[in-house]
């Protein structure tokens, strides 16, 4: 216990010093003060983690409860011929279950760029079916393409850990991504690609109506709205999506090297509750 405070201390400080304090004071009050540490901060990722199981099939869920939707469930079948997508109209579709099954159909089908050859899996999305938070990322890493599933690799583990302190399971959460497919060698997604496979991700917000959205690292913003922030001046300022409230953070792979910069995410998730008025748990604020 001790060398928790004693931990979150030097945390406070460093992470003050960093932000151009020249001196901290530490009287009875301010440590008082000193907030709850979000996370270990030298806590190395497991870089060499198995990316997690696939879960054992669930059944199918009933359209009208829907809860909760893993990686590659919606795949066994593949009927739509789709080559290449176009503004999708999801009022064809009675459920957000249904939707997200015909987009991981035509996302199967698509011939948009040339990732889809270069991919082992494509990473529709995960997660509830009326999640109250989304978080778009860029694109899947090695560890999704092999896994079919959103951040599973260092860096999904940071944003899962991060997740959990916060009370929130991942699982009631939606992660999704810009692009379904993994760019080689992990390398930025380029403006047609990011073009092409958007309808994709419009089209999940569209069905799945999350009350706000997270969007995770500049990529991830300056692709939904077709705009060039830099993520360093942006975070942390809301924008809106559609009318969806959009809060603009630190990619957690960024978050892996810079440690002290995950106060700063930590910060916004905090406000992103705070803006759904969801309770945090007890001793956060
Ligand atoms: N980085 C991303 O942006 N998305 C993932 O799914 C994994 C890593």
């Amino acid at each position: 216990m001790l060398e928790k405070i004693i931990n979150n201390i030097e945390e406070y400080i460093k992470y003050s010093k960093e932000n151009g304090a020249s001196r901290v004071e530490l009287s009875q009050e301010v440590l008082q003060q000193i907030p709850i540490l979000p996370f270990d901060l030298s806590d190395k990722p497991n870089q060499n983690a198995a990316p997690q199981k696939q879960p054992a099939p669930r059944p199918p869920i009933a359209p009208q409860q829907p809860t909760y939707q893993k990686g590659k469930e919606h795949l066994e079948q593949n009927t739509t011929k789709t080559t290449k997508p176009e503004q999708i109209n999801i009022s064809q579709y009675s459920s957000p279950e249904e939707g997200l099954k015909k987009i991981a159909e035509m996302v199967t089908n698509c011939t948009g760029c040339a990732l889809g050859k270069t991919k082992t899996n494509f990473v529709l999305g995960e997660g509830s079916l009326t999640p109250e938070i989304m978080f778009i990322g860029e694109a899947p890493g090695a560890d999704e393409d092999k896994a079919g599933r959103p951040f599973v690799g260092a860096a999904g583990q940071l944003l899962t850990k991060m997740l959990a302190k916060l009370g929130l399971p991942r699982e009631e959460t939606y992660i999704a991504n810009i692009l379904k497919c993994r760019p080689p060698n992990n390398r930025k997604p380029t403006e047609d690609e990011t073009k092409t496979c958007l309808p994709y991700l419009e089209a999940q917000i569209e069905l799945l109506k999350p009350k706000v959205i997270v969007a995770l690292g500049g990529t991830a913003v300056n692709s939904l709205f077709n705009s060039n922030f830099k993520i360093t001046e942006q975070r942390g300022i809301w924008m809106d999506y559609k009318g969806i409230p959009v809060m603009p953070t630190y990619h957690p792979r960024y978050l892996l090297r810079a440690q002290t910069k995950r106060w700063e995410t930590w910060y916004d998730m905090i406000e992103v509750f705070k803006k759904i008025n969801k309770p945090l748990p007890e001793g956060i604020k």
